[in-house]
């Protein structure tokens, strides 16, 4: 019974199949392969700050592997800016009106991540602008944080039409860029703005109110950034009786944030 709680306290609250399997005596095929991929991206693959701007020349056959590519030369938060203004391959950005790449501080140590743009950031060019966006500030507010403290994306950068929920394909044009974008921001603490975020950024398929309150881990090169997930301010509009439990998030956002010299509220 004890091992069973025990589980349960670590999220494994579902059976996935009849019959118990020792994974500690099976082979690991996937480590293996892992580990031979490694060995070879460490022969053939410069480090990333070796990639400089001067190679950023126009890539034929956009995609994802233009993605990836066009993502890992960007040298700099301008050049990514650049480079997605300029990168061709997103049918979802042939309809945007604008690249909705961030506000904020990328100096601040700390990001927001949400899901993706709306008509009113659509239009203005710049995340959480719309009502979802008022809410936002005002929760930021609430721990004496602001845009000249913190730094707000979204996973994906093009609004979909209609805000419809984008394809995975057009999902997975945007993910080289969200992951180089964390990158050079170099974030001490994330925050993922609800499900899709929590998603896209930290692969977990589990329930926002599974995930919300607790502090899970990112990596960032050698260096693990802690992660809250929290509820998005747009679900929050719907369910304002679950405000609590974005506040209850935003103490210990908080609390973590003095725990790193960066405290939340100014004067601490
Ligand atoms: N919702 C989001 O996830 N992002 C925005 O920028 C606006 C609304």
């Amino acid at each position: 019974m004890a091992a069973l709680n025990w589980l349960l306290e670590a999220g494994a609250d579902e059976a996935i199949s009849d019959a118990p399997v020792d994974r500690f005596t099976q082979r690991s095929t996937v480590a293996l392969a892992a580990a031979s991929a490694a060995k070879t991206t460490a022969r053939t693959n410069p480090p990333l700050s070796q990639i400089k701007p001067a190679n950023l020349a126009p890539l034929a056959g956009d995609g994802f592997g233009s993605a990836m590519e066009i993502a890992a030369r960007s040298g700099s938060l301008p050049e990514l800016r650049a480079a997605m203004e300029r990168f061709e391959g997103s049918q979802l950005k042939k309809l945007a009106t604008n690249t909705v790449f961030a506000d904020g501080n990328p100096n601040g140590g700390i990001m927001l991540i949400g899901e993706a743009p709306g008509y009113d950031e659509d239009k203005a060019g710049l995340p959480f602008v719309g009502r979802a966006g008022k809410l936002l500030d005002k929760m930021l507010d609430a721990i004496g944080l602001d845009r000249t403290r913190v730094y707000i994306i979204n996973v994906m950068a093009w609004r979909p039409p209609d805000n419809r929920n984008p394809d995975p394909s057009e999902v997975a044009l945007c993910i080289p860029f969200l992951r180089r974008h964390i990158e050079l921001a170099a974030p001490q603490v994330l925050v993922m703005l609800g499900a899709v975020s929590a998603r896209h950024v930290l692969g977990l398929n589990d329930g926002i109110m599974k995930l919300r309150g607790r502090w899970l881990e990112y990596r960032i090169g050698t260096a693990m950034i802690p992660v809250l997930p929290t509820l998005h301010p747009a679900y929050l509009l719907r369910q304002p009786a679950h405000k609590k439990l974005a506040w209850r998030d935003l103490q210990a956002l908080a609390d973590r944030l003095d725990a790193l010299g960066l405290p939340a509220a100014a004067g601490n």
